[in-house]
């Protein structure tokens, strides 16, 4: 670990640390193999702990090394009060030696392992070496660490830990047996963060604790050292949250994406235009709206493909623009304009028009495209009431009666509150715009189609419904009810597996490409 980490691990970070096999989380399969092998007294010689930083593979180490040294061990779990314990909880122990690999002592700590390690352990029954980032090691230091291996003294274990383990040398691989961390599952995360918060006495948001969760990218350790940083003597909300870490608002990601899955540029140019203002990291902002737009494909919006390959795009590309805002824009405009051909994108041809070309595809199948409208992106810099009105008349396109409509015409008062629901809010008109509106007897039905499962969704927040229903109020005189419905209800959904997979394949597929490219 550098000093830099050891800087940021903080109080709360170590008193939280597990410390028995049953306090780890999120890694039952790999935790319950080392338990039983030490309950059985049938430890290998060699471990290998991969996974990536944060996930507990240290600590797991360290709670194997007592509990193949404690005399009152139950289940393979040490006791942590015996002698034994807490001499190496204290680090006094001289059987159970750490060895950081990225640090400079690592040759020379290797040098002395391999004079001493054939010394009977001293006072422990088994000597332990935990070796820490043990793919930074220099070849000397493997060779080294081979020979040991080869010949492994009895009474002696090695605990090798890495989160790179494609760098170590697969002689030294093949005498370990190997286990896999998994990044620690985000509601894990969340839950621990709240029981932690609980018992030390910090306030913590639900939406906040799920928000440091996925932040953390798996790595338990980090979540906790940004509630403890964040935690500092006020409430971790979910505002502050978003505020310490830069991060957008989701309310303002789903309007940029919804925008332009609607192919409404307006909205994603005007937040846009927003971030640069305020001196925003546009960068950051795609990434964000992409992981979003991602997560939304994986809950069924597969309307949204297209819209995340552009934001991968458009970020892989940001680097090599002139201007960044101006690159961003003009992805926007094309993406949004039905008459763009997809092969524009220069350097990154090749790529940009195997992934573009389903950009120009409809939304969806059974959706109708409002292709004859070539004027739907007014300048940016158009003053809010033209913007307004150009709003009404492009919502106002896509409410238009359609040939197997059920007969009930949409009402002229819809385009009002388009228009109104654009004003009050920007994302609702957007969520509203593919929407078929009726008015029977006091009723107003507002029906997304199929594909607009995430539209429909927003659309459920208290807040939206609220709005809606305030604005249906105005626009339409006196109604009994307003129902918001979503016409895919019936329809079969591909599996989560399918989804997952879709999704893999239009961000990570991409991601690593553009990463090692
Ligand atoms: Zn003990």
């Amino acid at each position: 670990m550098s000093p830099i980490e050891q800087a940021q691990e903080l109080s709360l970070y170590r008193r939280w640390r597990p410390h028995t096999f049953a306090q780890v989380i999120g890694q039952e399969l790999v935790v319950g193999t080392l338990r039983r092998a030490a309950a059985q007294g049938q430890t290998a010689h060699a471990y290998l702990l991969c996974g990536q930083r944060g996930v507990g593979k240290t600590s797991v180490a360290r709670i194997l090394a007592r509990a193949v040294n404690c005399p009152d061990a139950r289940d393979g779990e040490p006791c942590n009060v015996c002698e034994s314990c807490t001499r190496i909880l204290s680090g006094r122990a001289l059987d159970v030696v750490e060895i950081d690999g990225a640090s400079n002592r690592g040759i020379d700590q290797i040098r002395q392992l391999r004079e001493q390690v054939g010394y009977v352990p001293a006072g422990a029954r088994c000597k332990v070496y935990i070796i820490d980032e043990v793919h930074m090691l220099t070849g000397e230091a493997f060779n080294a660490l081979l020979k040991t291996l080869e010949e492994p003294p009895p009474r002696v274990l090695f605990i090798l830990a890495t989160t790179e383990p494609h760098k170590i040398p697969s002689t030294v691989l093949s005498r370990c047996q190997a286990f896999e961390f998994a990044p620690v599952p985000q509601g894990l995360i969340a839950a621990k963060l709240a029981e932690i918060a609980s018992n030390e006495g910090i306030e913590l948001e639900e939406r906040a604790a799920a928000l440091i969760a996925a932040r953390s990218g798996g790595a338990l350790r980090d979540a906790e050292v940004l509630l403890e940083q964040m935690g500092r003597g006020a409430p971790v909300t979910e505002q502050t949250v978003l505020d310490i870490l830069g991060l957008p608002p989701t309310e303002t990601l789903d309007a940029f994406i919804m925008g332009l899955a609607a192919r409404d540029a307006q909205p994603p140019l005007s937040i846009v235009a927003e971030l640069a203002t305020r001196g925003r990291d546009l960068g950051m902002f795609l990434e964000e709206a992409a992981a979003r737009a991602r997560d939304q494909i994986i809950e069924g919006s597969t309307q949204l493909i297209p819209v995340a390959r552009a934001l991968v795009r458009w970020r892989a590309e940001l680097p090599r623009a002139v201007s960044r805002r101006l690159h961003v824009e003009l992805g926007i405009l094309e993406l949004c304009d039905p008459q763009t051909t997809p092969n524009t994108a220069g350097p990154e041809e090749a790529q940009a028009s195997r992934s573009q070309s389903p950009a120009t595809e409809p939304l969806s199948r059974k959706e109708e495209q409002p292709k004859e409208d070539t004027s739907r992106h007014p300048s940016p810099q158009g003053g809010p009431k033209p913007e307004t009105e150009n709003a009404a008349r492009r919502q106002g396109l896509r409410a238009s009666p359609q040939p197997e409509s059920t007969g009930q015409e949409e009402h002229p008062d819809w385009q009002r509150m388009l228009a109104e629901c654009y004003q009050e809010r920007r994302s609702l008109a957007v969520f509203l715009a593919p929407a078929k509106a009726t008015l029977t007897d006091g009723t107003l039905r507002i029906a997304l189609p199929e594909g607009y499962r995430l539209h429909f969704e927003c659309l459920q927040e208290p807040d939206a419904r609220r709005l809606v229903e305030q604005i249906a109020q105005r626009c339409f005189g006196a109604l009994m009810a307003v129902h918001v419905e979503w016409e895919g209800r019936d329809d079969p959904e591909p599996s989560l597996e399918e989804r997952a997979a879709l999704a893999a394949e239009v961000l990570e597929g991409e991601i690593v490409k553009e990463q090692s490219g």
